[in-house]
C-alpha cells in the first residue's frame, strides 16, 4: 500500500469516528484490500483534502467529481445491515438510560437526508426520529415548504435520523466520544444513502457532518461537503420553536428552500 492510500483511508476511517488502528503484529498491513478506483466521474486527479469538509463557496451545483473518492464503507452496505451492526448498543454510556434506539426513518434510496442531534423523550419513547414537537414542525417545514415551491413531497420521501441514536439524559447535548461512537453510523447510513444532498440542523449535526466548529448562525445557508455528498446547516427546529426566534424561522425557511431546489428541480 503506498502513502496516499494509506492516507485515504486512514481519512476514511477518521470519518466514521475511528481514531485508533491496531497493527496485527506479524503482518504489514491494516487493511489487506486495494481500495476500488473510479472508473468514471470527470476522470481528473482531486485532492482530497480539499474536497473533504471545504466549504464550498457561493452556491454549488451538481458537484463534478462524484465518485473520485474511492468507497469504502462495507461493500453493499444497507440500512438493515448497520442496524443490525447497531444491535443492542452498549458502546457508549448514552445506552444506559434510553427506552428504544432511535434509528432513523426514510427510504435507503430517498434524495434527501435531515441529520438531528440525538432523540427527544418522544422518540426515546416511540423509536423514531423527530415525532415530538419539534418533529413536527420539522414536517411542517418539509411539507409546507415544499408545497408552496411546488415541489410534491411529504416526510415519507426524505430520510431523517440523528447523530446519536439514543436520548442523552435530560436531553443533553451529546458529549464528544458519544458522537464520536455513533457517528460511525450515521456516516455509513450516509454512504449507504447516498442522497442528492444533506441538512445538518442544528450545530451539533453541523459540526458531525461537517467537521466546523463555528456556531450555527455562522454557518447556516451555506452548502459544504462531507466526502462527495453536498450538505446544507441549518437551525434546529427546536431552536425555532421558541417563541423569540422569527428571524431565524424566517432563515431556516430560506435554507430549506434552497435544499429543496437542489435536490428535486
Ligand atoms: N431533536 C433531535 O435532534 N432529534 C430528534 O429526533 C428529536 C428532537
Amino acid at each position: 500500500m503506498n502513502a496516499e492510500l494509506l492516507r485515504q483511508y486512514l481519512e476514511f476511517y477518521q470519518d466514521l469516528g475511528i481514531r485508533t488502528l491496531y497493527k496485527r503484529s506479524g503482518t504489514d498491513a491494516c487493511v489487506s484490500q486495494p481500495a476500488p478506483h473510479a472508473t468514471h466521474g470527470s476522470g481528473a486527479s482531486h485532492d482530497l483534502s480539499h474536497d473533504r469538509q471545504g466549504v464550498v463557496s457561493g452556491e454549488i451545483v451538481t458537484p463534478e467529481v462524484r465518485e473520485v473518492v474511492p468507497d469504502m464503507a462495507p461493500a453493499g452496505d444497507t440500512l438493515i445491515a448497520i442496524r443490525n451492526d447497531i444491535g443492542d448498543c452498549k458502546r457508549c454510556r448514552l445506552h444506559e438510560g434510553r427506552n428504544k434506539i432511535v434509528f432513523g426513518v426514510g427510504s435507503q434510496r430517498a434524495p434527501l437526508v435531515f441529520v438531528g442531534e440525538g432523540p427527544g423523550a418522544d422518540e426515546d419513547a416511540q423509536g423514531i426520529p423527530f415525532v415530538g414537537r419539534a418533529g413536527q414542525l420539522l414536517t411542517q417545514m418539509i411539507e409546507g415548504t415544499a408545497k408552496k415551491e411546488g415541489i410534491a413531497l411529504t416526510r415519507e420521501d426524505v430520510y431523517i435520523c440523528n447523530v446519536v441514536k439514543c436520548r442523552p439524559p435530560g436531553n443533553r447535548t451529546p458529549e464528544p466520544d458519544e458522537m464520536e461512537i455513533c457517528g460511525q453510523f450515521l456516516y455509513r447510513q450516509l454512504m449507504a444513502i447516498r442522497p442528492k444532498a444533506v441538512c445538518a440542523m442544528g450545530g451539533t449535526a453541523a459540526r458531525a457532518v461537517t467537521g466546523h466548529k463555528e456556531g450555527v448562525t455562522k454557518l447556516r445557508g451555506k452548502w459544504f461537503q462531507w466526502r462527495d455528498l453536498p450538505v446544507m446547516v441549518t437551525y434546529h427546529p427546536s431552536y425555532l420553536l421558541r417563541p423569540y426566534n422569527q428571524d431565524a424561522k424566517r432563515e431556516a425557511w430560506e435554507d430549506l428552500k434552497k435544499v429543496l431546489h437542489f435536490v428535486y428541480d
